[in-house]
């Protein structure tokens, strides 16, 4: 973009993608607006007080080594990192019928007597690490299949990939039905499934999988937490990058500003919302493809941004808080994997030294259901399920739901799933720009596309490329 010609630009969203873009924009002499649409910044990353001063995060947590962008703008902004606690023994509630889950002695030796029925008939079990007690063969068979396609995908251009038609057809639900025969590993793919992508396997298609694990980099530094994606936090809150980015660029963030409409003509770009009118020359949409889709074009967008059977990532984070971490007392990490929800998993996202977090994650199609229900019939659910896992643990002093589902201006998470035909349909135009209108966001990032480190990269390539516009 020359220096002269096009000084102004608008930013559609104060997420990390928009922030990112705007500060990049700022910083290039550009005159920029961010319209968000909350009465807060940060969308896909919130804090929430869990205790005076304690903040956890109810949105994006993790991150790790490779997440090169996102720590160098952590370390700009003057935020530190945190790792992330798994020591101690983890709970596995997988199984039904038995004892202890696995028909055997449980890690320690002894038969498990710690967990009870859950009224489904699953009871959990205490093992070592956070490998499940399944059977190791055919869970060793998934990984290797997944290995496999993850291997031959493009990331670069997924719709690209050897045999791409075909394999951007099948949903992973299909692909498991055809290649998982034992019942261990059709058990856990869901499970899997749930927890890399808060997906449901009938909702992504076998390309995105595939795709989404290559461009996190791989099954083994996705699903990790020491050494992995998973390994660290940002100490006080993932949210705090947002707010920091919005501080600086001050009163150019503006609230409360859900765009309507985007019209735009040989000379500048309108965005309307109903309080007002942006005129810019160039505008960033930095929304997830649906929510970008929700907005009219003038002219008229040549390919959606989101196809019949894109998906919302289906996730609802829930948080129950203790005096203390009191399941470290005990030997446990707080780690556990369950068949039955709504507490499909739950890990120890405690801050330092003082109260005790456990973090459970409802996913998938358990995440339809546990949205829908009441407030108190989802604690109690929680609750209980919390104390079948851990009945060492008294009732928790607070307790907190965040659907993200339901949420209209996320609309799922953590980030959209492409379901069948969506890569070979609208993979190309992904990041093309329409005229004047740019696109950011997690979901326009080929490289951790779904993850904080995507939508950041998402916000650095759209500045290049509109500073590079003539
Ligand atoms: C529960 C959960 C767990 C997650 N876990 C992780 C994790 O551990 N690690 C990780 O790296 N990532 C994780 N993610 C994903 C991560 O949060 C996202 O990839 C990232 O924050 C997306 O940033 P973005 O800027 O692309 O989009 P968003 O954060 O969604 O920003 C879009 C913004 O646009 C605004 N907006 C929407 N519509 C309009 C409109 N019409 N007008 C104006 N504004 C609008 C929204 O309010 C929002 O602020 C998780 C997400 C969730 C929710």
């Amino acid at each position: 973009m020359s220096e002269d010609a096009r000084r102004t630009a608008v930013v559609v969203g104060a997420g990390l993608a928009g922030l990112t873009a705007a500060t990049g924009l700022a910083a290039r002499g550009i005159d920029v607006t961010v319209l968000e649409a909350r009465d807060r910044v940060g969308g896909r990353t919130r804090g929430i007080e869990a205790a005076p001063g304690a903040w956890v995060d109810a949105g994006a947590a993790y991150l790790g080594d490779r997440h090169t962008e996102l720590l160098a703008l952590a370390a700009e902004t003057g935020l530190k990192t945190t790792p992330t606690t798994m020591l101690g023994a983890s709970r596995f509630a997988l199984r039904t019928g038995t004892p202890n889950g696995t028909g055997t002695p449980d890690a320690t030796g002894a038969p498990d007597t710690t967990g009870t029925p859950d009224g489904t008939g699953t009871e959990a079990t205490t093992g070592d690490g956070r490998f499940p007690p399944l059977n190791a063969v055919a869970l060793g068979d998934l990984f290797e299949r997944l290995a496999e396609l993850t291997a031959a995908v493009r990331p670069q251009a997924p719709w690209l990939t050897p045999d791409a038609e075909r394999l951007d057809a099948l949903t992973a639900a299909e692909w498991a039905e055809q290649h998982l025969s034992h019942p261990d590993a059709r058990l856990f793919f869901p499970l899997f499934l749930g927890e890399m992508c808060a997906a449901d396997p009938a909702d992504v298609s076998v390309l995105h999988l595939a795709f989404y694990l290559r461009s996190g980099g791989g099954l083994r530094y996705l699903n990790a937490f020491a050494g992995g994606a998973q390994q660290d936090r940002i100490d006080g809150g993932a949210h705090q990058v947002c707010e920091r980015l919005a501080e600086r660029l001050g009163a150019r963030v503006r609230l409360g500003e859900a765009v309507r409409a985007v019209h735009q003509d040989d000379r500048s770009v309108t965005v309307r919302t109903d309080g007002g009118a942006y005129r810019a020359d160039v505008a960033v949409m930095a929304l997830p493809p649906l929510l970008a889709d929700a907005i009219a074009y003038e002219p008229a967008l040549p390919t959606r941004r989101a196809g019949e059977r894109t998906g919302r990532g289906c996730a609802v984070k829930v948080h129950l808080v203790y005096p203390a971490p009191l399941w470290r007392r005990h030997g446990f990490s707080g780690w556990s994997v369950n068949a039955r929800g709504p507490l499909l998993s739950t890990v120890d996202d405690s801050p330092e030294g003082g109260i005790g977090v456990l973090t459970g994650f409802v996913t998938g199609a358990e995440a339809h259901r546990y949205g829908a229900l009441t407030p108190q019939r989802q604690r109690a659910e929680a609750l209980a399920q919390a104390a079948r896992l851990f009945p060492m643990l008294p009732e928790p002093i607070g307790f907190h739901v965040t659907d993200w589902l339901n949420d209209p201006y996320s609309r799922g998470c953590y980030a959209a799933l492409l379901g069948p035909g969506d890569w070979t349909r609208l993979g190309p135009t992904l990041t093309a720009p329409h005229r004047r209108v740019h696109w950011a966001g997690t979901e326009t990032s080929t490289a951790f596309f779904g993850l904080m480190e995507g939508a950041v990269r998402s916000g650095h390539r759209v500045v290049a490329e509109i500073v590079d516009r003539t």
